[in-house]
């Protein structure tokens, strides 16, 4: 390790240590292991340790491209960015500032993430700015903060995993997402601590666990309550906990209790037995927690789903103790920073929200301007971008591709289509740079330094470890050079460091808190968790051990109901669809799909059946089916397997075309979090041709 730069991986939230050599050839650095960060301790996915193939010239943008005469064509720097100015400028002249819109990416650094919002609110004065957070954990924030006052994936380090009595692990696939927290999963089965997983299919996480239970998709909510139910009639609260640290027990007791065990049997599909067993074991051990991931959470009632399972961990006075909790699986690599620091439609950093005149006035005198100048709240990610040709001309988009992972991703695509103007900022050319009239080629991980806040809240530091070829600026030059030309030139720095230390003093009393933590701070001890005030302060690992962060330090529970996915099947749809990630690919595949070891690995799209519905359709493996939906049809092979309910199919969302899963999926919203129904929608399969 003496000769690597030490940094971290450039895909998911687990935000592994690795170390990067020099190296000659095309690709400019190998990835090595760095066995000292205490969160992956080495070990690294495929995903990780093929990271490097993307810095090769040949695999990532190298010049700024302009749309002429319907082509994108090379371009130098100075005019690309006079081009964006003035499509910018020139929409807000016409049609009012909120006209232009930005759209951020939950793989920004800190400092990208900070210095996007206020580039939006400050320069270009527009209120319609979000990012595709929103598509990831946004109801376990929602829940989360409903809950406990606020939002951090997980209240506690990852090593607190293992040393939990029972952990019930909910629509989430660490297998395959990230893999080497699994090594947490392992540890907690060694200690003698018990795993129940749920999932619609039987995931490589699943056969880990002591218990697996298949709900159908959509109805995790009502297997929480049907749990909670049990816990109730079982006498398994903890009434003292309730008693001294939280509120609004009774009406969440009755919700639970008007959900009887055999209706929640019906809902979900889960075997009654199962579910008593699932409260045995969890009722059964000296600390519980429940993690969610993604399944729980995308969904019209994602938030609520949370609720529930937060109400689950606080009736059995899971919470506020070492070692037990609920937590989010956080997915993408910065999406919890990203969701701090005022890239969020109703934020301005520290985590503070944009319509709290206090908070609007701290963040104002940071930025040296008037309070009143801010715009208000806009629209959420999925709203902006349906708002695209209509209310919104004109966008900006930062790191992100929607075109492959938007909800309804081919009426997405057409509103992209119908913008006046599009802006985009990209390693690659990803399909929604393919739709832009200007692509800005920017820098990536090994070629710059910045921060990320990992899924436990730890603030790490990437270290640039290469320069970047030529014709490659950050998004931070970018910014820089956008605000100059739109005539707001100061407040913009370039060098990531100084961003962070108005990122700190921006955060500074709120409930994200970074103002105790800097880069050398960072470096020496391997990342430093929030909330931070003080240059003295070590730091915040596990929350809410005293008090929750409500006004009155107690936890809240929100009764909540089961209520049906927002698409249920029906005579013409009669199956459910739901999606997610495989091992060898990362969200929309931007970049894993440029990286052959990775194709290789996992080349294409496919949909998964059990082979009980196989037979009913006439499928075999290997053949060619279509999936169609209310907003669309996909083609894809068939893959037959005994791991997924009968009446359920699954798609994997990493490719693009007629392979691309979130053709079908659906822009429900959930009336809290603003997040998409991803996980449930109804389609058929059919004969390809
Ligand atoms: Fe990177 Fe996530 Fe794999 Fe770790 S688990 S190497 S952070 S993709």
């Amino acid at each position: 390790m003496s000769d690597a730069t030490e940094t971290h991986c450039p895909y998911c939230a687990l935000q592994c240590g690795m170390g990067l050599r020099p190296a000659d050839g095309p690709v400019p650095v190998t990835v090595v292991e760095r066995p000292a960060f205490p969160v992956n301790q080495g070990a690294l996915c495929g995903k990780g340790a093929s990271a490097a193939a993307v810095l090769a010239p040949g695999a990532r943008l190298t010049s700024p491209l302009v749309r002429v005469d319907g082509e994108l064509r090379p371009a130098s720097w100075p005019q690309a960015l006079d081009r964006i100015a003035a499509g910018l400028a020139g929409t807000a002249e016409r049609y009012g500032r909120d006209a232009v819109g930005v759209f951020g990416g939950g793989g920004l650094t800190n400092e990208k993430a900070y210095a996007l919002g206020k580039f939006a609110r400050v320069v270009l004065g527009t209120s319609a700015i979000d990012y595709n957070g929103r598509f990831c954990m946004s109801s376990a924030a929602a829940g989360g903060i409903r809950a406990f006052g606020v939002d951090r994936g997980l209240p506690f380090p990852v090593a607190d995993i293992p040393r939990a009595g029972c952990v019930i692990l909910v629509g989430g696939n660490p297998a395959e997402t990230m893999p080497p927290f699994v090594r947490y999963l392992r540890e907690l089965k060694e200690n003698g601590g018990r795993l129940i997983v749920v999932d619609p299919r039987r995931t490589r996480t699943a056969e880990l666990a002591d218990l697996h239970l298949a709900p159908r998709p959509g109805t995790d909510l009502a297997l929480a309550l049907g749990m909670l139910h049990l816990v109730v009639a079982d006498g398994r609260t903890d009434e003292e906990f309730i008693a001294q640290r939280t509120t609004g027990w009774p009406e969440t007791r009755d919700a639970a209790m008007a959900h009887w065990p055999e209706h929640v049997e019906a809902v979900t599909g889960v075997p009654l037995p199962q579910l008593r067993e699932a409260v045995r074991l969890f009722c059964g051990a000296p600390t519980g927690m429940v993690l969610t991931a993604r399944g729980p959470e995308q969904q019209a009632k994602g938030t609520d789903t949370v609720s529930a399972w937060i109400n689950l961990c606080l009736a059995t006075g899971n919470a506020g103790r070492p070692y037990a909790g609920y937590g989010c699986l956080t997915g993408q690599g910065n999406g919890q920073g990203g969701r701090e620091h005022g890239q969020k439609a109703d934020q301005l950093p520290g985590y503070r929200k944009l319509d709290d005149p206090a908070a609007r006035a701290h963040v104002a005198a940071v930025w040296g301007v008037a309070p009143d100048s801010l715009p208000g709240p806009g629209r959420s990610a999925y709203e902006l971008l349906e708002s695209l040709g209509g209310e919104v001309r004109a966008l900006l988009l930062m790191g992100s591709n929607p075109v492959v992972s938007a909800p309804s991703s081919t009426r997405i695509a057409e509103r992209l289509g119908s913008l006046d103007f599009l802006a985009v900022s990209d390693v690659v050319l990803s399909e929604t740079a393919e739709l832009a009239d200007v692509v800005l080629p920017v820098t990536q991980w090994a070629e710059e330094t910045g921060t990320m806040t990992n899924l436990e809240g730890r603030v790490v530091l990437r270290r640039k470890a290469v320069d970047p070829p030529e014709g490659v600026r950050s998004d931070l030059e970018v910014l820089r050079a956008l605000a100059e030309r739109l005539g707001r030139p100061e407040g913009f720095p370039t060098e990531p460091e100084e961003v962070f230390e108005e990122l700190r003093r921006a955060s500074a009393g709120g409930a994200a808190d970074y103002a105790g933590i800097s880069y050398p701070r960072i470096a020496a001890e391997d990342g430093v968790f929030w909330p931070c005030p003080e240059p003295d302060h070590p730091g915040t690992p596990r929350l809410f051990l005293d008090r929750f962060a409500t006004p009155d330090g107690r936890a809240r529970f929100t009764a909540v109901q089961h209520r049906p996915a927002a698409e249920e099947p029906d005579t013409d749809y009669p199956l459910r669809l739901t999606t997610g990630r495989v091992l060898a690919q990362y969200q929309s595949g931007a970049q894993t799909r440029r990286v052959e070891a990775l194709n290789q690995a996992a080349p294409g799209a496919f949909v998964e059946l059990h082979p009980v519905l196989a037979e009913r359709l006439g499928v075999r493996e290997g053949d060619r089916v279509a999936v169609v939906s209310r907003r669309g049809r996909t083609v894809t092979p068939a893959r037959l397997t005994a791991a997924i309910r009968p009446d359920t199919v699954f798609m994997p969302f990493h490719w693009p075309g007629e392979a691309n899963a979130n053709r079908h999926t659906n822009p429900a919203l959930d009336p809290v979090s603003r997040m998409p129904e991803f996980k449930a929608c109804a389609v058929r399969v059919e004969a390809a041709d």
